[in-house]
């Protein structure tokens, strides 16, 4: 007998009869004798629908009721598959994440879990029954509903399988497990039996949304075991594993793509101390997350180019906040552009593997894709490119680094 936390997606709930299918694997992993504690999404689309309803009536930003609203789509497909579990003669509660409670910081819309509960949970589990728990929420110290960022109800089953002691913890998905690359663009992806936490963290934090990427680093540091599946297709799926179990050690693992970026760049910014420091700093105290930069060297020593990279919806504000302080920043012009995409390979093996980078900017530019910025770090090289040439990238990518299926993976770049 073990303890399983099992998590179902948007996809996986998304009508009544796939919360019928749903709850069915879950009544099986209870009938071998296991305790089962359900984490749900809302039904798919629902989360986009509310945020729609949300800024209908108020598009303001009071953060706090923005989550009583956004948190309610999990309240619905909680309760139904509670429900669906009780019809087929399975004994099962539901609970939202206020009732436990899961405590959360107070930064709405992202918040982080300080603290679970577990009583409540542990009582349900031992009379035998089916623990369901509303994915995506929280609870402040001042008793406000938090939620906790997009894709969240991964960090909910995560950390419930963690402060629970599960032996694991199953996300059941729309796909059969972590693929090479995105399956719904490059067709030839290849399922991965194994992927290691850190690759899984830099996949998703580079756009990959099949796990959410604080969700990941939660499993990595409280060694949760992770496997994700398909909930619609009864096979293995892929273990999330430390980097000592993975024996045959590819040198790139896998390759993600981000269209939710923008460059902006300055020009003509006068080269002196602190002009660095006069960009970013403002940004920062607007909360403008910046991503990739680059500065060009000067030619003539007193003035230069310098680019960066920031989410698609901070680009307006990233302008405005720059344009405000023109003159004491000292440039000429500012450029953006927001139809861009940054394309990255993932690859633990990196590390020790000299030329990786050459093989990707080869592939690219025998497509004749410019690339626009580059940023690396040990274990991962990111390129940005025009949007329109995401699809031809990838596929160009994983065949340059031997990832299509029935080709042989080749070992070096
Ligand atoms: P859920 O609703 O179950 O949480 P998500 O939509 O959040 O599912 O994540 C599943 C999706 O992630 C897949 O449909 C797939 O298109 C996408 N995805 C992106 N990169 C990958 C990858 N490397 N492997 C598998 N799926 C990926
Ligand atoms: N429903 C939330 C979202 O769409 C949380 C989740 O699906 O994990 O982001
Ligand atoms: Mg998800």
């Amino acid at each position: 007998m073990y303890r399983i936390v099992q998590k179902f997606g948007g996809t996986s709930v998304a009508d009544t009869q796939r919360i019928k299918e749903a709850a069915k694997k879950v009544a099986f992993e209870h009938s071998q004798g296991h305790q089962v504690v359900v984490v749900v999404s809302a039904m798919a689309g629902v989360t986009n629908k509310l945020i729609e309803f949300k800024n209908c009536v108020n598009n303001g930003l009071d953060a706090s009721e923005y989550d009583v609203v956004l948190s309610s789509g999990e309240q619905t497909s909680a309760a139904l598959m509670a429900l669906a579990l009780q019809n087929m003669g399975v004994r099962a509660r539901s609970w939202l994440g206020w009732q436990i409670p899961i405590w959360t910081d107070n930064v709405h819309g992202k918040a982080r879990i300080t603290g679970i509960e577990t009583d409540l949970l542990e009582n349900q589990l031992k009379k035998n029954e089916i623990v369901v728990v509303a994915g995506f929420q929280g609870l402040t110290p001042d008793k406000r509903i938090t939620t906790l960022g997009r894709g969240g109800s991964d960090l909910t089953a995560v950390a419930l399988a963690g402060a629970l002691q599960a032996r694991q913890c199953d996300i059941f998905t729309d796909v059969e497990g972590i693929y090479t690359c995105d399956p719904r663009i490059v067709s030839s992806a290849n399922k991965l039996d194994k992927i290691t936490y850190e690759e899984m963290m830099e996949m998703s934090s580079l756009g990959a949304k099949v796990l959410q990427t604080r969700a990941v680093e939660l499993a990595m540091n409280y060694n949760v075991r992770i496997q994700v599946r398909s909930a619609f297709i009864d096979s293995p799926g892929t273990y999330l594993v430390s980097e000592d179990e993975i024996v045959e050690q590819q040198i790139v693992s896998g390759i993600s793509h981000n269209r939710d970026e923008a460059k902006v760049t300055l020009l003509k910014v006068s080269d002196r101390p602190g002009v660095a420091a006069g960009v970013f700093g403002p940004l920062a105290e607007a909360s403008v997350n910046v991503d990739m930069i680059v500065q060009n060297v000067s030619e003539d020593g007193k003035t230069t180019d310098l680019t960066f990279t920031v989410g698609q919806a901070d680009l307006n504000l990233a302008v405005e906040v720059l344009e405000t302080r023109k003159d004491k920043i000292g440039f000429q012009k500012i450029v953006a552009d927001a139809e861009l995409v940054k394309i990255s390979i993932v690859g633990v093996g990196m590390r020790s593997h000299p030329g990786v980078a050459q093989t990707m900017f080869n592939a690219l530019a025998k497509k004749g894709i410019n690339i626009k910025v580059i940023s690396t770090s040990e274990i991962k090289v990111s390129v940005l490119i025009d949007e329109e040439y995401t699809e031809l990238a990838l596929k160009a990518l994983h065949s340059a680094y031997g990832l299509d299926r029935d080709t042989d993976r080749i070992g070096s770049p």
